[in-house]
């Protein structure tokens, strides 16, 4: 299903304004973003979302290029077997969990799919292992389809200090942000608060006196 409109109250023009302020210094400072998950097709991305739970995508980048040589297809994972899968995938940590899920996704992708990754929203998360915001990053990263705005915790814990939502539900910030970022920016407005939680606005220290948005941000440290 696509993002729905935000269910919080409309908001007055002066913070519509600061919103807007936001998005531009966004764009100015991170004018060039996009996935960071190194990949050649769906497929590929897919399983590297996977990975990236609770991980860096520069781990996962280690993990993939030896992994996608051995394991070209779902046929491949499945053929190797789970404890195999798990070897091949251990530093990128709760591997038990992983390696599972890539089987039963593979096994379902064999079964429903022609061993091909599905487009739309509704039939990814209803993959195993697959949540919105994976969905979210395969379609906007690999088919080029926007359907919602990838939350993920960088981007949830951002928003929250920006006062661009109060949520804390990745769905109900989601809502909250598609209400006022044009649709045609939604995946690199993503990749853009994900790359500034990186490099400036960092969960433990915050380096508010670098940041471009200080100004308009209610969080900011003096
Ligand atoms: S001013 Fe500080 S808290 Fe606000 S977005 Fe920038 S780094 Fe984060």
């Amino acid at each position: 299903m696509p993002a729905r409109p935000s269910s919080s109250p409309s908001v007055n023009s002066d913070e519509l304004r600061r919103r807007k302020r936001i998005l531009k210094k966004l764009n100015a400072a991170y004018p060039q973003v996009g996935c960071t998950l190194d990949h050649f097709n769906p497929f590929q991305l897919l399983i590297a979302t996977i990975l990236s739970a609770q991980c860096t995508d520069k781990r996962v980048n280690e993990v993939t290029p030896g992994l996608f040589k051995r394991f070209k297809t779902p046929d491949d994972f499945l053929r190797a077997g789970i404890p195999e899968i798990e070897d091949a995938i251990r530093s990128t940590g709760f591997y038990h969990n992983k390696a599972k899920n890539i089987y039963a996704l593979c096994k379902r992708l064999k079964e429903d799919f022609h061993s091909e990754v599905p487009c739309t929203i509704d039939e990814l998360v209803n993959l195993p292992g697959v949540g919105r915001k994976t969905a979210n990053v395969v379609l906007g990263n690999a088919f080029g389809i926007v359907e919602g705005i990838v939350v993920d915790t960088h981007v949830g814990r951002i928003s929250r200090k920006l006062g661009l939502t109060e949520a804390t539900d990745p769905e109900k910030v989601e809502r909250d942000l598609v209400s006022f970022v044009p649709k045609k920016e939604w995946v690199d407005f993503s990749h853009r608060l994900i790359t500034h939680g990186r490099q400036i606005c960092r969960a433990r220290r915050p380096l508010c006196g670098q940041c471009p948005l200080a100004s308009d941000c209610p969080s900011a440290e003096k």
